[in-house]
């Protein structure tokens, strides 16, 4: 199944003879759940189990346009470092063993799938395409082995940081550089880990303005999905809603020789294999 915030209400997409089709999920089950997208992570027991069998008729062909964060509003977003080996390489750093380097992206810079996102005057701002893992039952202390039960679905996350403030302090401020407006795209929807062939190998990339610049496998995560929430909640309890990216693979901006940043005027295309794609365009801030 596949979950979308269309126009900030909560719908079901679905292909109808190939064209991706919204349908709006406050209609459909007659006010059982409402049209907020954030809210329904609270329910998503019942939500998954009425939508199983739920009558879709009505629905409307999707405009990309018109979708936003399939998670808009997490409590709690978590992100993590040097998760591939080959990106820790180009990081210069040694690959983490037994515990990965976790860091936020406040919530404010959660955004949707599409459209501009302003480039920090004087900055240096990096690309960083990432899998997304939206949480969507509480989870504390929870083993590996029953992590992705806990989880509502994957999306494509771009991890969009800005490199001179990350690094402006000591130790580096990681959560302040990847925090500007809409630094936190997530979508182009939900998807139900049922829906995809395998969702511990999946093929995830950006481009450029065309140019492949990041082309990775999420089975060369060196903490798998399961791993890092069983990490995270030997610590705190994940909410329904809350929000995990899972690190970037190599290829950044930051790790190039000569390093690259964004312009204004490029545009960036995140995908993930059996999810979908996001495409922004940088201005001047
Ligand atoms: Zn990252």
């Amino acid at each position: 199944m596949r979950i979308a915030n269309l126009n900030g209400r909560l719908s079901v997409v679905r292909s109808l003879d190939g064209t991706d089709t919204a349908f709006d999920v406050h209609t459909a089950s007659r006010g059982r759940f409402g049209s907020d997208p954030q809210a329904v992570y609270e329910d998503w027991d019942a939500f998954t189990a009425w939508a199983s069998s739920a009558d879709w008729t009505g629905g409307t062909p999707i405009d990309p346009g018109d979708l936003g964060s399939p998670a808009p509003r997490p409590r709690q977003v978590f992100a993590v470092g040097l998760n591939y080996r080959a990106h820790a390489d180009e990081s210069g750093y040694d690959a983490p063993d037994a515990e990965p380097p976790w860091f936020t992206k406040f919530a404010s810079s959660i955004t949707g799938p599409r459209g501009d996102i302003a480039l920090p005057a004087g900055g240096h701002t990096d690309w960083e395409v990432e899998l997304v893992a939206v949480i969507g039952r509480r989870v504390h202390r929870v083993r590996a082995e029953d992590a992705l039960s806990h989880v509502a679905g994957y999306a494509v996350g771009q991890d969009i940081s800005e490199r001179v403030l990350q690094m402006a302090a000591t130790p580096p401020q990681f959560s302040l550089g990847k925090s500007f407006p809409r630094f936190g795209p997530i979508g182009p929807w939900l998807v139900t880990l049922d829906d995809l062939d395998d969702p511990d190998d999946l093929e995830l990339g950006c481009a450029v303005n065309g140019e492949t610049v990041q082309s990775a496998r999420t089975k060369e995560l060196i903490f798998s999905v399961p791993s890092l929430i069983s990490k995270l909640s030997s610590t705190l309890p994940l909410l329904p809603g809350d929000v995990v990216f899972t690190g970037t693979p190599s290829g950044v901006g930051l790790g190039r020789v000569p390093q690259r940043w964004l312009q204004p005027g490029d545009e960036l295309v995140s995908w993930i294999e059996g999810i979908g794609e996001m495409r922004h365009r940088f201005v001047a801030g």
